[in-house]
């Protein structure tokens, strides 16, 4: 068995041989890996080859791969049954440390919270509730983010829809299209001119707490607090995804972040996935109790999910939060600070400068040469890079057995099993892979 047979085995019976568009490699070229086990900061291919691994399954697995805390939660709770499609008590547990953890200051960022299966649900149910509370149809996003492939949402979006180029997808009826209005990311006035042509008709602003799908676009400062207060005037609902950042870049968030930063500002619906399922599908909705009470059976707006709060998935969850101590972020940000500083070493003793954004420990890399062309702010920015050197360094560090994000667009993920030998690996394999991106040619 190899890469190469089960690619071409895959690609028989499922489009493009993948079931998520990144994994098929397009736009850095190769064979996808097909893995069969993962263990901490590695993980192992069907040709038996072990790779350090900063993919992190796109976000999840902040302990590494298998930990055995959430491994044993999880045999547990299977051997209690797989799922029954009632309430179970550990359902509310997460719901409570969901909110637990998110209270800053003395302020809660979630008094309600309902579980899904997938981030796409959670922010497509999140703009329903917005339209049912507000009686308006218009979604304001910002260009660059990406917020799950839900019909409205997929307008110059980030993640695959930017890795493959495309403006958005077909599919979408032009009236659905036509409900999302695009704007430039950290643009405040775009917003406020949005809300001034379109009075009384946008129900909500949707924001990536801080972009992480098209490399790292952070907010600038008081860019999020200043999207609430124009929404709220309006009254319009913020709509914080934290569906990538949430008990990533810390235990609370972008939005735990900004609040110990001073910036005290409410969405009033957000959005959690990837780490809070410990690997599993679980995400979760939540926000003030006057919005999020207009969910059935409360309330008219409809949700629901057979697979909604499976057990399974909620005890890996908890396991991996209740495991997600301070000390797990301050690990993961330390190698992450050794990876940014390699890399911009490498890079700039090869003579080709980069920059490495970055959000405590999440970050991304772009081929941009920051000191000649600015940080990167806005999707334009991001996308205002040579792009096309990630391709042969990605193939060159895998090749040296260690396995990046296919996209340049996407953040590499580390994880409390990423430690001081992990990233020496990782630092070793740069040279090669510097000289294959500068040996790199242009469209
Ligand atoms: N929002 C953000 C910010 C994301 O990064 C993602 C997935 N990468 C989603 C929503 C969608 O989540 P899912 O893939 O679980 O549907």
């Amino acid at each position: 068995m190899t890469n190469a047979t089960e690619f071409a085995r895959a690609q028989a019976v499922i489009p493009g041989g993948v079931n998520s568009p990144v994994r098929a490699y397009r736009s850095v070229g190769g064979t996808p890996r097909f893995l069969v086990s993962g263990h901490g900061a590695h993980v192992v291919d069907v040709e038996g080859r072990e790779y350090v691994d900063l993919v992190g399954a796109w976000g999840p697995a902040l302990l590494g791969h298998a930990h055995p805390t959430v491994v044993e939660a999880v045999q547990r709770a299977a051997a209690r049954g797989l799922g029954f499609g009632a309430a179970t008590p550990g359902e509310s547990e997460l719901a409570e440390l969901l909110v637990e953890r998110t209270t800053v200051g003395g302020t809660a960022l979630l008094e309600r919270v309902r579980l899904v299966s997938t981030g796409t649900e959670a922010t497509m149910t999140a703009i329903r509730l917005a339209r049912g509370a507000t009686g308006r149809d218009l979604l304001v996003k910002f260009a660059g983010h990406y917020h799950g492939h839900s019909d409205g949402l997929l307008a110059e979006s980030g993640s695959g829809v930017a890795t493959l180029g495309l403006p958005g997808s077909a599919g979408v009826p032009a009236e659905i299209a036509g409900l999302t209005l695009v704007l430039p990311y950290n643009d405040l006035d775009a917003v406020r001119e949005a809300f001034e042509r379109y009075p009384d008709r946008i129900a909500a602003v949707i924001t990536e707490a801080a972009g992480a799908n098209a490399g790292i676009l952070a907010p600038q400062p008081g860019f999020n607090a200043g999207l609430a207060e124009l929404a709220h005037d309006h009254g319009a609902l913020l709509i914080l995804d934290e569906v990538l950042t949430g008990f990533r870049v810390g235990p609370a968030g972008c939005w735990g972040l900004q609040q110990a930063a001073g910036e005290t500002y409410l969405p009033d619906l957000v959005a959690f996935g990837k780490v809070i399922g410990g690997g599993l599908p679980i995400a979760a909705l939540g926000g003030r109790a006057a919005v999020m009470d207009l969910l059935a059976p409360l309330g008219p707006v409809y949700q629901a999910g057979t697979l909604s709060g499976n057990p399974v998935a909620v005890a890996a969850g908890l396991a991996q939060l209740r495991a997600a101590t301070p000390d797990v972020y301050t690990g993961i940000e330390a190698a992450s600070a050794r990876l940014r500083d390699g890399l911009g070493a490498a890079f700039a003793a090869a003579g080709l400068p980069v920059t490495t954004p970055h959000v405590t420990s999440l970050f991304s890399l772009a081929f941009r040469d920051a000191a000649e062309r600015g940080p990167i702010a806005s999707y334009e920015d991001a996308k205002d890079q040579e792009g096309w050197r990630y391709g042969p360094f990605f193939a060159a560090m895998l090749e040296q057995g260690v396995s990046l994000p296919p996209s340049v667009y996407e953040a590499w993920f580390l994880s409390a099993a990423h430690g001081p030998e992990v990233v020496d690996r990782v630092l070793a394999a740069l040279p090669a892979a510097v000289d294959a991106a500068l040996a790199a040619v242009g469209p």
